[in-house]
């Protein structure tokens, strides 16, 4: 059974309050997790996971984290303002991003966030925009057809856009400790909601060994590695929690291996999760207010995939669960759908619930990493608000609902009466 940290009668109540559908965060839940995530890393010298922006967000939760000892990991100039706003700072941040604008690249070093390169000729781009190299710089690798057993959501290395190739990346350290750079970081990310430890613990050996190569070929001592994100979440109710402290370890074991006998210790240890980090701790509440027999059983919601697109985009499963009802027989079979008009706004197919009746507040689990995140406004669908329940049990709304005012504002309405 998965856990909901708020019984019937206090979701029925506070859906008076905040009328569904909404996303309700587990301010409790998270800081555990992060606590559990860093004490399995704390065998490092030196250690930091950078929370992905892009699965959640809101800057009140950033700053959650950040009390938590995260920094930040942005791809877009926005992400960078959040955690900005958020006072994660200067190399806390790191701006892993790819087909970069000149001008977040600027914003960046001017707020001294460390930049990493997707690519070979932003050496020269980024040189042109800003005049010089930064002090540190950081590239992403590609390691191509050298890793093996990646998962569909990220695909094959080879076929991936991001990242630089084994032979461009010893150039890249050599011409740029050449044009005076001075501190440097290797990042790489090849997988996606992988449940594997061993799979980081070999992309860990990839990137160590790597290391240890730049720096006989260059003499360039990378200071950090960057070891992406990609750690998954047991959507499945058979499916298990990676084990933090199997990664941690398997990993230092590496670490022992290369790293220390390279002279490179000590070598900072990043990441740059998401999922793990916020995923089981974000809920999407929603009200089942109607019910339909065709041919096929339907619960249609209050809410939709412009809220939660994982199921409908990559059939992704989440749990869901009916408040009240979670011990009662799961002896009915329903399609639990939105209110989009495309097929594929489903919830769930052929799921096996308990009888659903119209006004049941559904819980939709895991939805707090790539969730609220990934929403859009298709078929006039406004995106919903944020809830953070605090470790006083107290709720507070941290992002309110769209409005059609929202989604009108970029519209010049008042020209269309003149406009002909
Ligand atoms: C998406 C992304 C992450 C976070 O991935 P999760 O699966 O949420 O952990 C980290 N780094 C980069 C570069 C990404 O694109």
């Amino acid at each position: 059974m998965k856990y909901f940290p708020l019984n019937n009668e206090q979701l029925t109540a506070l859906a008076e309050i905040y009328p569904t559908p909404f996303y309700l965060y587990d301010e409790k839940g998270i800081r555990e997790n992060m606590r559990e995530f860093t004490k399995a890393f704390s065998i490092f010298p030196i250690f930091r996971e950078h929370f992905a922006v892009k699965a959640c967000p809101n800057p009140y939760i950033l700053k959650i984290l950040a009390e938590e000892g995260c920094g930040a990991d942005c791809s877009s100039l926005p992400e960078l303002m959040l955690s900005e706003i958020a006072g994660i700072k200067k190399d806390k941040v790191i701006f892993t991003s790819n087909e970069t604008p000149a001008k977040e690249y600027k914003y960046a070093y001017a707020n001294e966030n460390i930049i990493n390169l997707d690519d070979f000729t932003h050496i020269e781009f980024l040189k042109e925009t800003l005049g010089k190299l930064p002090e540190t710089l950081c590239f992403r690798y590609n390691p191509g057809p050298l890793k093996h057993g990646c998962n569909s959501i990220i695909g094959k290395p080879e076929e991936a856009k991001y990242g630089l190739t084994r032979e461009q990346i010893i150039d890249a350290y050599r011409i740029c400790k050449d044009e005076g750079v001075k501190h440097f970081g290797l990042h790489t990310m090849v997988a996606s909601n992988e449940l594997s430890p061993d799979f980081f613990i070999d992309t860990a050996k990839l990137v160590f060994e790597l290391a240890v190569e730049i720096k006989e070929k260059t003499g360039v001592q990378i200071e950090f590695v960057d070891l992406g994100g990609g750690l998954g979440i047991p959507y499945k109710p058979d499916q298990k929690k990676v084990d933090y402290d199997v990664v941690a370890k398997g990993i230092r074991k590496e670490y022992d291996r290369t790293i220390v006998p390279s002279g490179l210790d000590p070598l900072a240890i990043y990441w740059e999760c998401g999922r793990p980090i916020t995923g089981p701790y974000g809920y999407l509440i929603c009200r089942a207010i109607h019910e339909k027999h065709i041919y096929k059983e339907y619960i249609g919601t209050d809410s939709c995939m412009a809220d939660l697109m994982r199921p409908g985009m990559y059939g992704a499963y989440h749990e869901i669960t009916v408040s009240g009802k979670e011990n009662a027989e799961k002896d009915h079979v329903y399609d639990i759908v939105g209110s989009l008009c495309e097929n594929c706004d489903k919830f769930a197919v052929d799921r096996k619930m308990p009888e659903i009746k119209t006004g049941d507040l559904l819980i939709i689990h895991d939805a707090g990493a790539h969730g609220r995140a990934m929403g859009f406004n298709y078929n006039g669908k406004l995106r919903c608000g944020e809830l953070l329940l605090r470790e006083d049990k107290k709720v507070i709304q941290i992002r309110r609902k769209e409005t059609i005012d929202d989604l009108f504002a970029t519209l010049d309405i008042a020209g269309v009466e003149t406009f002909k």
